[in-house]
């Protein structure tokens, strides 16, 4: 009689704590418990860590669409053989997160086109969401965009204040921002910003020599990128583009695939 009731209330009890791991599976691990005669600690530990663990995966998951990572760029996909001078040791530590990410250490990402760049860095973002930390991948001519009708709105400081919930701020192809098309000081005001506070992971095309195209004065381009490099980890990848090897090595390919003997 009192069993019945209990099971008929659980559903509702469990709704209004927002449990809904342990609501789906405490018929099952119940009727375990029951047979094999569970102590009640054991049974409510098992049935509160499925619970646990599953937030955790439903917040992982939240926090990765969050990321507006590009899709299929992990670190499981990219190829360290291709580029000798960033090791998979020297990422994994930095995707460990924590220490650098403690200090708002930057992260400067350079190299030509096609070298993986947007593909490193949006690896080591998924990796840090996986353990825990909250990310924004954004092209940086999107984000300046955005800055600046924030502040012909008047919200600069609020829009730049939003961002500081994540602990990195991914920023592709600054190289691509010209003072020309925008008003890039926003990018300035976000730099000075997080100084200290916040990570930014910067890739670019162009080295430092390259940036007074970006920022509206000289002045402003050397203070920028002093706040950047006070506390800094560079990474120059100056390897031959992927995309170029990729297509070279299908051609090879198909050229060899064609001609299987060949004299000699
Ligand atoms: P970048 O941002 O430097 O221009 P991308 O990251 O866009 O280069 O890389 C170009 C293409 O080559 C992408 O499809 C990327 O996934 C792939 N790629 C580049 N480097 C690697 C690598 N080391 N391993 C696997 N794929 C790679
Ligand atoms: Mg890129």
């Amino acid at each position: 009689m009192t069993r019945t009731t209990d099971t008929a209330r659980l559903p509702l009890l469990l709704t209004e704590l927002r449990l809904p791991t342990v609501a789906r599976l405490w018929p099952s691990i119940g009727d375990t418990a029951d047979t094999e005669g569970w102590p009640a600690a054991r049974t409510l530990a098992t049935l509160l860590e499925h619970e646990v663990a599953e937030r955790a995966n439903r917040r992982t998951a939240r926090h990765l669409a969050d990321a507006r990572l590009p899709a299929g760029k992990t670190l499981d996909t990219f190829d360290f053989a291709a580029t000798p001078m960033v090791s998979l040791a020297r990422i994994n530590a930095l995707a460990a997160g924590d220490s650098w990410l403690d200090s708002g250490t930057n992260i400067l990402l350079f190299g030509p086109p096609g070298v993986g760049k947007t593909h490193l860095s949006a690896a080591l973002g998924h990796a840090l969401v996986e353990a825990g930390h909250r990310v924004l991948f954004t092209r940086t001519t999107d984000l300046v965009q955005q800055l600046q009708t924030a502040r012909q709105e008047l919200r600069l400081a609020a829009a730049i204040e939003k961002l500081d919930k994540y602990r990195l701020l991914i920023l592709d192809d600054l190289s691509y921002v010209r003072k020309s098309q925008a008003e890039t000081s926003v990018l300035f005001e976000l730099i000075s910003a997080r100084y200290e506070r916040r990570s930014i992971l910067i890739t670019a095309n162009q080295p430092f020599g390259a940036w007074d195209d970006i920022f509206p004065d000289p002045a402003m381009t050397v203070a920028a990128i002093d706040r950047l490099v006070h506390h800094a980890i560079i990474l120059e990848m100056n390897t031959a583009s992927y995309r170029q090897k990729t297509a070279q090595a299908r051609i090879t390919d198909i050229t060899s695939s064609a001609d299987p003997s060949p004299s000699n």
